[in-house]
């Protein structure tokens, strides 16, 4: 079988189905799972060598494993790292740029204390996923890490804060935002966090790399829940990291190398392998997606009984010349709106839909619907969501790869129900 010769200048659809596969044990077509806790070695100077990181090898899963590798290093092509070109000096299959994660909170626990600790400040965005935001609420002080928060997420303010907390060491931010889906202008971000030598840490679970690829505006590290669109069929909960700062990321250092391996993050092999095949249709299923969403943001904003409706790709929303000029393939799968007649109505209407399932996450193939101030981001306190223009009466879609007609019909169907 030939050597797959692919470049992160391919497209995503070659990438996702051949970057690191061909040439497995037996010449297996997919890569094998290996479930195994512990690897073994022919001699003790070998193993030596692999713990004092002087040879690559695989020794415990806790810190890394074939499938994980494999994994990771998909997602870093896919978020644009080429990764030979990173790393010169090393053999393709020996890079690491990327490491994936049992979950999304994992991939955040452990890049943020890869950066930051005790006595650091970091600036973070109020309007984030829920439990992201109680991390930084509640787990950040703990631990000795001062926050600063910001709900204006515009340039030139966001550029007004990283000036007056110059002495912050990283600002944490979604675009677009759950559930709010407000975008932010990476490229203005990083150019005046960088003039501070602040980091930039992105969540792109929302966009994914088939819509905006944050390193490619200088972003420093990028964060993954893997539970969404990267594996795409709800079947799974995963997190990924990736960066091109080879010290943070290094196996040995003291950076993710440290967190990763003390956290306790890694995901099962199995997971991970799973994550992997759902991978295989990710350009496919992000078309649809894209394209089923705006299909229904459009039909969402011209009924009577709907007050406003939060996506990127309409031409009316404030953050479209932005999107359009930061986001590729179109804006996403995930919108929000808000139904007339105040929060009862929108959750009936939520409780009213027959297509959609009613819960959380996103990303699925399938359309979820939720409530975020009762679900996502019930761990928000109300008063905080306030600030970050979080109202009770938004409603959130999972706008899943369904024939659109269908769709339309169910949500056309729930709002003469509840209007
Ligand atoms: N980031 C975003 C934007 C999310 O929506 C979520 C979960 O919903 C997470 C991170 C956390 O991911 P996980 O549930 O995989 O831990």
């Amino acid at each position: 079988m030939a050597t797959k010769k692919i470049k992160p200048t391919h497209g995503l659809g070659t990438i996702v189905n051949h970057i690191g596969e061909g040439g497995h044990d037996r010449k297996a077509h997919l890569m094998p799972i290996y479930q195994t806790s512990t690897f073994g070695f022919d001699t003790v100077e070998d193993a030596g060598d692999v713990f004092a990181g002087r040879k690559k090898g695989y020794a415990y899963t806790r810190t890394s494993n074939p499938n994980m590798d494999h994994l990771a290093n998909k997602i870093a092509y896919m978020e644009g790292i080429d990764l030979i070109k990173a790393q010169p000096d090393t053999p393709p299959s020996e890079i690491v740029l990327g490491k994936v994660t049992a979950s999304g909170m994992g991939a955040t626990s452990a890049a943020v204390l890869a950066k930051i600790g005790a006595g650091d400040k970091a600036i973070v965005q109020r309007g984030l996923y829920g439990n992201s935001f109680k991390w930084w609420y509640e787990l950040a002080p703990r631990l000795g890490i001062e926050v600063v928060w910001v709900s204006d997420t515009r340039p030139k303010q966001l550029e007004d804060i990283l000036s007056e907390h110059c002495d912050a060491k990283l600002i944490f931010l979604e675009t677009p935002s759950n559930p709010n889906i407000e975008v932010i202008d990476l490229a203005h971000l990083v150019k005046s966090a960088h003039q501070h030598d602040i980091w930039v840490m992105v969540d792109n679970t929302f966009a994914t790399p088939y819509h905006q690829r944050p390193l490619n505006f200088g972003c420093d590290v990028v964060l993954h829940s893997t539970s969404k669109y990267i594996s795409g069929h709800g079947q799974v909960i995963g997190g990924a990291i990736v960066s091109t700062h080879l010290d943070y990321m290094a196996p040995g250092g003291s950076g993710v190398g440290l967190t990763y391996k003390m956290l306790g993050v890694a995901p099962s092999p199995q997971d991970t392998w799973l994550i992997n095949v759902g991978l295989k249709t990710f350009e496919l299923r992000m078309q649809r997606h894209a394209a089923n969403a705006l299909a229904v943001a459009t039909w969402l904003q011209a009924q009577p009984n709907v007050e406003a409706v939060f996506y990127p790709g309409l031409p009316t929303n404030p953050y479209h010349a932005l999107a359009k000029r930061q986001m590729i393939n179109g804006f996403g799968g995930m919108l929000s709106f808000k139904i007339s007649g105040g929060v009862e109505n929108g959750m009936a209407f939520a409780n009213a839909v027959t297509i959609p399932t009613l819960a959380v996450s996103l990303g699925n193939v399938d359309s979820l619907i939720q409530h975020p101030a009762s679900m996502t981001h019930s761990a928000t306190p109300k008063e905080e969501r306030e600030k970050a223009g979080i109202t009770d009466n938004i409603i959130r879609l999972s706008v899943g790869i369904e024939n659109i007609e269908d769709l339309i019909e169910d949500l056309d169907n729930a709002l003469k129900l509840v209007t």
